[in-house]
């Protein structure tokens, strides 16, 4: 049998994924911390995270004047991101392509889209309101039938590589000093709403005075051992890639249709995904989307994409 080990740490992160990691990074490059950071990450290949499953969009387009405020951070981070998360000179290449978000209205979403826009751009974010015509002109292959309007992110908006990411976040959190531990953390000791300690699959401990709870889906899990109830959970998520012999020109942005469906360029194919459809009407302005989320084909928007033609890069 082995004997447990115990050890003590300032701050336990409990996922090492891009939250997990980013937070040990900015403990790391925070000048009035000095503790010491372990990070316990159960899986480090994230065969099942979602940091290297998503589609990597930053934006600015939403509702809430705090989360616009949060994509205006990382629009400046990613655009320093080279010079930040270098080690030892050497700088990741976060494959950051500033293709932009394009929101798609109907008239009934219209209003919404307008009052997004105006909190979008009161926040200091560079998105453009595009009436049909122009959409028409701007993206001569998109079916502008039934569309009222749309919103264009003209800066600071697009996709990166997220593994390239997470991985980037990873290594320079660990040249600043914080420690991965492979495993998983089964139990946090707490009384009186205090934490004083993790226990791991392993068997081991660690005291700590703090625990980061970075499981992405599996965070609601994590946080029930401390006693607090937390409202995240897994959802289902989809994304196809579709293999299209014709790149758009110009370029596709990462293009959000009035049903929620979305759909960015991935050369030579493009990536498409949805919200696995609702039975409940969600109210407006609260979806990611900025129309109500029906079942309708996701297919007529885009049927140019997928014509066969000449193959380009
Ligand atoms: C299909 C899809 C598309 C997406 N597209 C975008 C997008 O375009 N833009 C965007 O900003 N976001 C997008 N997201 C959301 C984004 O991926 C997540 O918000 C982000 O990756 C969450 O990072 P995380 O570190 O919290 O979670 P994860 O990457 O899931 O990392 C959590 C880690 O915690 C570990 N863990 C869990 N429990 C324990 C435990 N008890 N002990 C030890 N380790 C544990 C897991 O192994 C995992 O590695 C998308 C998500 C999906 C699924």
């Amino acid at each position: 049998m082995t004997q447990a080990g115990s050890d003590r740490a300032d701050v336990v992160i409990v996922g090492g994924g891009a939250v997990g990691s980013s937070a040990a990074y900015f403990l790391g490059t925070d000048a009035g911390f000095s503790g010491r950071v372990v990070v316990v990450e159960r899986d480090p290949t994230y065969a099942r995270a979602s940091t290297p499953l998503s589609v990597g969009g930053i934006r600015q387009q939403f509702s809430i004047r705090e989360n616009v405020e949060i994509g205006l951070f990382a629009r400046d981070f990613i655009g320093r991101a080279g010079e930040l998360l270098a080690v030892d000179g050497e700088q990741p290449d976060l494959g950051f392509v500033e293709g932009g978000y394009l929101f798609l209205a109907t008239p009934e979403g219209r209003a919404v889209l307008a009052e997004n826009h105006a909190v979008q751009t009161g926040a200091g974010a560079d998105i453009a309101w595009l009436e049909p015509a122009a959409l028409a002109a701007r993206f001569p292959w998109l079916n502008t039938d039934g569309l009222a309007a749309g919103t264009l992110g003209e800066r600071g908006e697009g996709w990166v590589d997220p593994n390239t990411l997470l991985q980037a976040f990873k290594r320079k959190a660990r040249a600043l000093g914080a420690e991965y531990r492979t495993d998983e953390v089964v139990a946090i000791e707490h009384d009186g709403g205090r934490v004083h300690a993790v226990r791991l699959a392993s068997g081991d401990r660690i005291a700590c005075g703090t625990v980061v709870v970075a499981a992405g889906a599996g965070s609601g899990a994590v946080a029930r051992l401390a006693g607090v109830a937390l409202p995240v959970g897994p959802r289902i998520r989809t994304v196809y890639q579709i293999d299209c012999r014709e790149s758009l020109r110009p370029r596709l942005p990462l293009t959000i249709d009035p049903t929620g469906v979305y759909v960015r360029p991935r050369v030579p194919a493009i990536s498409a995904g949805c919200r696995r459809p609702r039975t409940r009407t969600r109210r407006p302005g609260r979806s990611r989307s900025t129309g109500a989320g029906s079942k309708r084909s996701c297919g007529r928007r885009w049927r140019t994409a997928s014509r066969p033609s000449r193959r380009s890069s």
